[in-house]
This record gives structure tokens, sequence and C-alpha cells, in this order.
């Protein structure tokens, strides 16, 4: 085992020297992921300008590195103490060195993206945030561990990168920051049209593959018509793992520029299975959609009913415009959200949802606020505007990026709805309902 890992740990530091003798003006960190031949390993090495006693994740959603990574040198361990992950030499001594052993597997992480997504082809997305760390002193604590953080990805020669729009052979060097990015690794060509640049995995079953291209770009065309446009063309990643052993469902969610959704387990091949989810994939993909022409507008922890609930209005709205799903699906999302809200109402204020591990509230209710603001505006303007005129005015007035509260959001809508709807809001936010039905069914014949 020695024998194999010895050669490529040299690789790995002459990689490692490289990046440093690139940045040697700035001595910044750097981190080097590096897939194997096989597309089934990262191999990956971090490199400190000064040595440190420890090293500590940015992220640490669960203990899933220290249960499954490896260190590659046995003088090296992956402790999770303290609630976060660490990585240290074993005899305590100080490094500027250190190299992990990463298998390029899809592993769900709660309330984080997953490191890897796996295509059916061997492609693979991997998210970079999973692997910035920070040095830590003597005394550790490791907390702020912000970046940014210098990162180079190298790929075998039949692999090709995609990072932020552009296309790398061999290898590809990024400065790292906030929530990381997702990177495309793989042979697959992507397609692009005017709005967006999208790599959809070609062993999704066609009950999935066929609505998505058929109306995806039927969607942004919408948003970028209603909303302000997009900086730059965002990519677009669907994969699919038909291998995965544990189960089988979907996940995804945006960064910025970035849309991805992962679907696992082999019963997306049965067509079956498939039945009615392509409604779901296009009111998810529109969800996601409308965070990215959401330009950063949204609510603190508290209030993230802004953000969520009008993505899934704008979702409600886009498909309902471009008639893009059967009335009754949009009915019946409307008729669980009613209910789920109910629900979520009933166990205490709203804004206390995140507290109580009830995110799903921000949604359902937030679904129901927003259509009503949305219809009060339409009214109102006698059909002249609507949510997202409303929309767009908060983004040009959104200068400083704060996140908005409840209170002063609604203060800020009052003149597009009336001040009737925004004290209705501000009560569903923050009181206690023994009776939310009575208000939810005043919402809804609004
Ligand atoms: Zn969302």
């Amino acid at each position: 085992m020695l024998s194999n890992t010895l050669p490529r740990l040299l690789m790995t530091v002459l990689v490692t020297l490289q990046l440093v003798g690139c940045a040697s003006t700035a001595q910044r960190d750097g981190v080097v992921l590096e897939l194997s031949a096989d597309g089934r390993r990262l191999d990956v090495s971090y490199r400190f300008a000064r040595a440190t006693t420890a090293m500590v994740f940015a992220r640490n959603p669960d203990d899933s590195r220290s249960a499954h990574w490896r260190t590659a040198s046995a003088d090296f361990e992956i402790v999770r103490e303290d609630g976060k992950e660490w990585v240290r030499r074993v005899d305590g001594g100080r490094f500027s060195t250190a190299e992990l052993i990463v298998p390029a597997a899809y592993r769900p992480l709660p309330k984080d993206y997953a490191a890897f997504s796996p295509f059916s082809d061997g492609g693979l997305l991997i998210h970079s945030g999973r692997f910035q760390v920070c040095p830590v002193g003597a005394r550790k604590d490791g907390e702020d561990c912000e970046g940014p953080w210098s990162m180079r990805i190298r790929v075998p020669t039949d692999v090709h990168i995609l990072l932020s729009g552009n296309r790398y052979e061999r290898s590809a060097d990024w400065l790292d920051t906030s929530d990381g990015t997702k990177i495309y690794l793989g042979s697959a060509q992507p397609a692009a049209d005017s709005s967006f640049i999208q790599v959809v995995d070609p062993g999704l079953p066609l009950e999935i593959s066929g609505p998505m291209s058929e109306s995806l770009p039927k969607i942004m065309a919408y948003f970028e018509q209603k909303l302000p446009p997009l900086v730059r063309r965002p990519m677009l990643y669907a994969s699919y793992d038909p291998d995965y052993a544990h189960g089988y469902g979907h996940q995804g969610g945006t960064l910025p520029d970035q849309i991805f959704m992962h679907f696992y387990g082999s019963v997306w091949r049965e067509t079956d299975a498939t039945g009615g989810t392509a409604e779901d994939i296009l009111w998810f993909f529109a969800h996601e959609a409308s965070h990215l022409f959401q330009h950063g507008v949204s609510g603190t922890r508290d209030a993230s009913w802004i953000h969520e609930g009008s993505a899934e209005a704008f979702a409600y709205l886009a498909l309902e415009s471009l008639g893009l799903v059967p009335t009754a699906y949009l009915d019946e999302r409307r008729r669980r959200s009613v209910e789920a809200c109910r629900e979520a109402l009933g166990k205490g204020p709203l804004a206390e949802a995140a507290d109580r591990g009830e995110f799903s509230g921000y949604y359902d209710c937030g679904l129901l606020m927003f259509l009503a603001v949305d219809n009060a505006i339409r009214t109102r303007s006698g059909e002249r505007q609507d949510l997202s005129s409303f929309w767009s005015a908060l983004i040009a007035g959104n200068a400083s990026d704060e996140p908005w509260t409840s209170p002063k959001f609604l203060s800020y809508a009052t003149p597009w709805v009336g001040k009737d709807l925004t004290q209705t809001l501000l009560t569903l936010v923050t009181d206690k309902h023994d009776d939310p039905g009575e208000l939810l069914a005043g919402l809804e014949s609004r």
C-alpha cells in the first residue's frame, strides 16, 4: 500500500510547490485537488505559508470527513471536536503541508452542498467549499475561518474542467470565496443557448431530460423578461448516479451563476417511477432560477419566507404564465401549501420556524404570502404591475445587500400592497395563531 501511495504523494507535493511558486509574492495558503486516473478519488494537498499545529475546515455540517476521508500519512489524523472537523499531526507537532485522500462519492450533507455529484458517464461535479480550511494557532479556536483560498484543480488528460463558465484542460486555478463553487470534471461537452450553459447527464431517462431541455430555456427567458438581467450566463448541471446504493431521490440548489440538480438511485431508470416527477422538477428549476434573478435580495434567517416564499411564488407564476404544467398541478401545490402552512403556524410564529428546525414553513406560508402580494399589486395597479415589478424595485434599492427583516420588508411593501395586507402578513410572521386556518383563508381570498 505504501508503495502505491509514495509516488503519488511526491507528485502532489511537487504540484503544491508549483502552485505556491506561482503565488509566491502573495504567500497565500494553497489547496490542490487532484483527480485520480479512475475518477474515483481526489488527492487533496494543503500548504500553509506558516507552519501550524492544526487546520480546521470552514464548513462542518457533520462528521463524515473523519468517517470517510483518510490522511495520506499515518502521522496525521482527521478528528471531530467542538462541532468542527480538524486535521492535525498525531504527535501534536507543527506542519506546513498535509495530504488527504477523499473518495469521490455522493453523500448528502445536512444543510450543505454535497461534495461530489457523479454523472452516469463518469463525470463529476465537485463543491469547492468542502475543501476550504484554515490553519489555527497553538491555542486552537478555528473561529472566523474565512477565505479567500487559492485553489488549483488537476485532472487526467481525458477529462476537462468547467469552472465559472470557462473550459480548462489539465488544470485550473481560482480564488475560492464564501460558499465556494461547483466545478465539473468530465468529458461531456456543455450545451449552450443565449441564457445558460448546461451539462445534462446523458443517462437521465427521457421522461426527465425531455421536459427539462424543452422547458428550461423558456423559464429562463421568462425571468429575463420579468426581472433585471443576470451579469453572467449561469451554468446548469443535472447529474445522475444510478449506482447509488443507499436509496433514491434528488437534491439540488444554487450558488452564484449556478443551478444544480443531482438524481441518485437506479429507480429513476424505471419509467413509472418518474411519473408526475417532471412537473416537480420544472417547479424546482423555476424556484432555483428565480433565486438567481432575485439578485441577492433576501431576508434574515427568521425572515427566510422573503427569499424562499418569493421563489416559490415566482415558480408558480412562471409555470402558470408559460403553461408548462397543468393547472391542476398548481392548484394541488397551493392546496398542499395551505395545509402545511396551517400546520407550521399551529406550532408557533413563522419567525421562529427556523429555530424549531421547521424550515419548510417559509416555503409553504411564503408561497401563499407572495401570491397574495402579487394579487394585491396587480389589482391596485390595474394589471400594470405585479410581483416582478415590486422585486425589480427591491433590487434597484438594495445597494447595501443587507438581508431584510420582516417588519422592514413589510413596511417597504406597504405602498405596493396596502396596509391591510402588510398588517395581516406581519401578524402571520410574528404571532402565535390558535386558528391559522382563518388567517390563511383570508389570505387566499385576496
Ligand atoms: Zn430556495
